[in-house]
């Protein structure tokens, strides 16, 4: 028995030993790797902290708002922007109020963005740049106007992380756009109920030029919003000649807004917005620019366009 017990005692050593021998060791090394790990996670995520911080750039005026996609500061066209969530009828359909084919089953484009806005909301230059065209268009786009910017100055405010997602009918630009050779310079409001500024006038980013409204075909909404778009060249119908302003700004929408946000709109849904009566008054109805022929370009792009399409 004595024998059985010691060679029983033996082994459980020899077994101790060898665990001793062959695993602490192991888990030496283990602990080493963890630690370094863990240490490299920290420096990496110090110096991402620095690059980002570095990334920041701060505008002036009092609308500036985070991306928290890339951490780049922009001045949006009206505070804590949010898309149209129902159309003109005062109907649910989100995608009324994208850029692309989203109208009519895809059948029909929108060449802008409809963002969500009380008539009497306050509109802001996004960038500094010049008033280059304003006009009223009674059976459209109401009094609105084009600003002319640095393409450099949109460029830097560009979402690097931007993809047309919310349905297929959303397009990022028109067809006639080529990224690595056109230059975007055109920012242009819609639907305004009064202006401050006037067609030659210099902006900072930051300033309040306009306020919004329902005029032109928003008149009688139940959705009241600024149209906002971004353009290379001034003219074009449909979606030519413009890229989907989403490129350049977030625009809260879907899953993005809040309670109080869809409250907000299914409050306004509720009334008919009609435009107020003289709004127009002391506007040219008609595009100075265009009636001028100053805009030769256009007809370029459009030719350049259907020569693609075949
Ligand atoms: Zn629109």
């Amino acid at each position: 028995m004595e024998n059985e017990n010691k060679n029983v005692n033996e082994i459980l050593d020899e077994k101790k030993e060898e665990k001793a021998g062959k695993e602490n060791p192991k888990s030496g090394k283990k602990t080493g790797v963890i630690l370094g790990i863990t240490a490299l996670l920290i420096l990496g995520i110090i110096i991402l902290g620095i690059i980002f911080n570095g990334r920041n750039i701060k505008l002036g005026g009092n609308v500036v708002n985070e991306d928290e996609d890339d951490k780049i500061f922009r001045v949006n066209p009206v505070k804590d922007p949010q898309v149209t969530y129902y159309n003109f009828r005062g109907e649910a359909y989100p995608d009324w109020a994208k850029f692309g084919m989203t109208r009519s089953n895809g059948a029909r484009g929108h060449q802008g963005i409809d963002i969500f806005a009380l008539p009497g909301t306050d509109v802001y230059a996004v960038l500094d740049g010049k008033i280059v065209d304003m006009y009223v268009d009674k059976t459209g786009y109401g009094l609105n106007f084009y600003m002319e910017v640095d393409p450099k100055e949109l460029e830097k405010i560009k979402r690097k992380n931007f993809k047309p997602k919310e349905s297929a009918r959303e397009w990022a630009y028109s067809e006639n756009y080529d990224p690595n050779t056109m230059q975007i310079k055109y920012i242009r409001y819609c639907h305004l109920s009064e202006v401050n500024v006037k067609i030659g006038d210099t902006v900072k980013a930051g300033q309040v030029i306009a306020k919004t409204g329902t005029t032109g075909n928003a008149s009688g909404t139940h959705a009241p919003h600024v149209h906002f778009e971004i353009a290379f060249e001034m003219r074009g119908k449909g979606l030519i000649n413009r890229v989907n302003p989403e490129m350049y700004f977030k625009i809260k929408n879907g899953k993005d807004l809040t309670e109080k946000d869809k409250k907000a709109q299914t409050e306004a849904s509720k009334t008919e917005w009609f435009e107020t009566k003289g709004y127009d008054k002391g506007f040219s109805e008609k595009s100075t620019l265009l009636e001028a022929g100053k805009n030769p370009n256009e007809n370029k792009n459009l030719k350049n366009m259907k020569q693609k399409k075949k």
